[in-house]
């Protein structure tokens, strides 16, 4: 069944090591299929290639593996809270990615130092409180300070992006690091002038309404 956002997705999750925004079986990405509700998730623990249609796992809003044969991702709980509380998003990623794992480790919001931020995230990428991985802990977190936001830092852990698509939430996670890498840089020559909250509102609103064909 739904195969063909199957091979989206198995195309999506190879996105994630290509560029180097995990290691090893680290990350996930879920997507929910808008028609019937359904939601395609990577299984847990199986290396980036090897990786096919055959291993994605099939479940529905409560959990229930609708079909597959392999273990869900262990972040699914967290996945499936993050659905049930935003209608509006069909795509979640996860990732450990370098530089905001980094921010995240000291419980840090990723600053604005430069445009692409304001453009892309309408302001800082917050940072949430540390909680142990279990049931649906993280997607709490991530709907807590989420409101508003396309990303969340999970504090001493790692990334959260989501968004209406699977593939909008692996690009958010792409500018997510390099928003980490950037500002990680500009902290360490010197103190980035940042902008104003009416410069930032100015750039995401050009960006997610006038960039573009
Ligand atoms: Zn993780």
């Amino acid at each position: 069944m739904l195969e063909e956002l199957k091979e989206e997705l198995v195309d999506l999750l190879q996105e994630l090591p290509e560029n180097d925004l995990v290691c090893l079986t680290s990350g996930n990405v879920s997507i929910r299929d808008t028609r019937s509700g359904l939601i395609l998730i990577k299984p847990s623990g199986v290396p980036y290639d090897q990786i096919d249609i055959s291993k994605i796992v099939v479940i529905d809003i409560d959990g229930n593996i609708v079909e597959g044969t392999y273990k869900p991702s262990s972040d699914t709980a967290s996945h499936l809270y993050i659905y049930q509380h935003y209608s509006d998003v069909n795509g979640i990623v996860h990732t450990h990615s370098r530089y905001a794992a980094v921010f995240a480790s000291l419980g840090k919001n990723i600053p604005v130092v430069f445009t692409e931020t304001a453009e892309e995230f309408g302001g800082e990428i917050p940072c949430s409180d540390f909680v142990l991985i279990g049931d649906s802990e993280i997607g709490k977190q991530v709907v807590k300070y989420g409101k508003g936001y396309n990303a969340v830092l999970l504090k001493k852990h790692g990334v959260f992006t989501f968004a209406a698509s699977a593939r909008r939430a692996v690009d958010l996670a792409i500018l997510v690091e390099n928003s980490a890498f950037i500002a990680w840089h500009a902290l360490q020559m010197g103190n980035p002038e940042g902008f104003n909250p009416e410069e930032i509102q100015t750039l995401y609103y050009r960006q997610q309404n006038i960039y573009g064909q």
